[in-house]
């Protein structure tokens, strides 16, 4: 991807960049030092020294101006670099890397930024200082912003190297234990750290805009599953795989066209393909993201509106956006017996699902017991490790193979 995270190497006595190139972009300092020179007089001088974990890349501000600077290497450095596009996709995303970067900034500017009067502070950007944290403040969220990008880095590594597995959950009809369906999700294994759960690498990729080759890799991949699932199952028999979107991806005007192209080369019916996406995604940047949604189910996938009862549950999401099955949310299922609250919820929404046409599938069932109070409550579909952990691709044919595999434990009808 052009605007992903560079990591660069620079040898000593080596530009960075020049004058002039500033503006364009940012660099963190992993190893060396570099100095920042200005012109004076017709000559560089060096006015300053970077070392591991500084940032650099900001204007200098010299003699109370703000002044372009050139940065050289004064030793063999290795640099994490951010280019233009990347931080205006951070800042409209509001990612905390760029607050902190700019905390960086302002910290280090501070003295010589608050003799600035309010007309050349506003030039500036930087309006209203006073109330900036302090240098500690910033130097934990230096450290902080340099492991979020070196995780990125490892991430677009990771993209690059296959180091990505999918694993399939089945959710399973309630009232029979046939299989329905699978959820895909996503594993990274990573050579060093192991196996890193998806809410550890998610939130980086979607803020470094990974998440785009990311999500194109699942839904191939999910579609390479689902036909060896079908091969193995008579030409009648319904089965859906489910992919996670992230709000990135309905965003982008050009992921109709990816989706397409996908189901094109694997040879997968786009009804066998449900859409997971949560009431966050709904939120943002609406009429791209109806679009997107509609389109794809005017070609005949499905929706799943995920973790249904976490966010803001507006109703109005239920008639504005193409929705055909409602998640609930695995922190009402797992308190249905211990919290009254939670089992009116759950109550609620299936009553809602019934109310709309829309079919409930309830997350985390963990026992029999959560799996029959489900069913007797009408809810349809059921996913949870009471029914199977999240399995490798040959597994799960297996596991849709088995004779009804929970035929004898299954919740009783009626
Ligand atoms: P999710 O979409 O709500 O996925 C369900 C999560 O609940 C999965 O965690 C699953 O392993 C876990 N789970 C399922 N049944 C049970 C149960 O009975 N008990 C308990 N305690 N947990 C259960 P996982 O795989 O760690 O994924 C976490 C989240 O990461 C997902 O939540 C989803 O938001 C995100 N994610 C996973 N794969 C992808 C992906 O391919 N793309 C995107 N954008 N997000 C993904
Ligand atoms: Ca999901
Ligand atoms: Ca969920």
């Amino acid at each position: 991807m052009s605007d992903s995270l560079l990591r660069i190497s620079v040898r000593q006595g080596e530009k960075v960049f020049s004058q002039g190139d500033i503006a364009d972009c940012a660099y963190i300092v992993e190893r060396g030092r570099i100095g920042v020179l200005v012109e004076r007089d017709g000559a560089e001088i060096q006015i300053a020294e970077r070392g591991p974990g500084d940032l650099f890349g900001e204007m200098a501000i010299i003699d109370g101006m703000p002044r372009s600077a050139s940065i050289v290497a004064l030793e063999d450095c290795m640099l994490l670099k951010f280019t233009s596009s990347q931080l205006a996709h951070r800042i409209e995303t509001a990612d905390p890397v760029v607050r902190l970067l700019l905390d960086v900034i302002l910290t280090r500017f501070r003295d010589t930024l608050s003799g600035l009067s309010k007309p050349q502070a506003e030039t500036l950007g930087v309006g209203n200082i006073s109330d900036r944290r302090d240098g500690r403040f910033a130097d934990d969220h230096r450290i902080e912003a340099v492991a979020q990008m070196r995780l990125e880095r490892e991430l677009d590594v990771g993209i690059k190297n296959h180091e990505f597995e999918l694993k399939y959950q089945p959710i399973v009809e309630l009232r029979n234990g046939e299989v329905a369906g699978f959820e895909a999700l996503i594993r990274w294994r990573h050579r060093e750290r192991g196996l890193v759960p998806p809410m550890v690498f998610i939130p980086a990729a979607e803020a470094s805009g990974l998440i785009v080759p990311l999500s194109a890799w699942c839904l191939r991949q999910a579609c390479r599953g689902l036909h060896e699932f079908r091969r193995k199952l008579p030409a009648d028999r319904k089965l859906f795989v489910s992919v996670n979107l992230s709000g990135i991806d309905l965003q982008r005007p050009d992921f109709f066209a990816d989706y397409k192209r996908i189901l094109a080369e694997t040879g997968v019916n786009p009804g066998d393909i449900k859409l997971e996406v949560t009431e966050g995604v709904l939120m943002k940047d609406t009429n791209q993201v109806i679009e997107t949604l509609k389109a794809c189910r005017d070609l005949g996938s499905t929706i799943a509106l995920d973790d249904f009862g976490t966010g803001f549950s507006s109703m109005s999401y239920l008639s504005m956006f193409p929705i055909d099955t409602l998640k609930i949310d695995r922190s009402f299922v797992q308190a249905l017996h211990t919290d009254r609250a939670s089992h009116n919820i759950v109550n609620a929404i299936i009553a809602l699902g019934w109310g709309l046409d829309i079919p409930t599938v309830a997350e985390g069932i963990e026992s029999v017991a959560d799996a029959d109070a489900l069913l007797a409550i009408g809810c349809a579909y059921g996913q949870g490790y009471y029914f199977s952990k999240p399995i490798s691709e040959q597994d799960a044919v297996a596991y849709l193979q088995a004779a009804r595999p929970f035929a004898q434990q299954l919740p009783k009808v009626g």
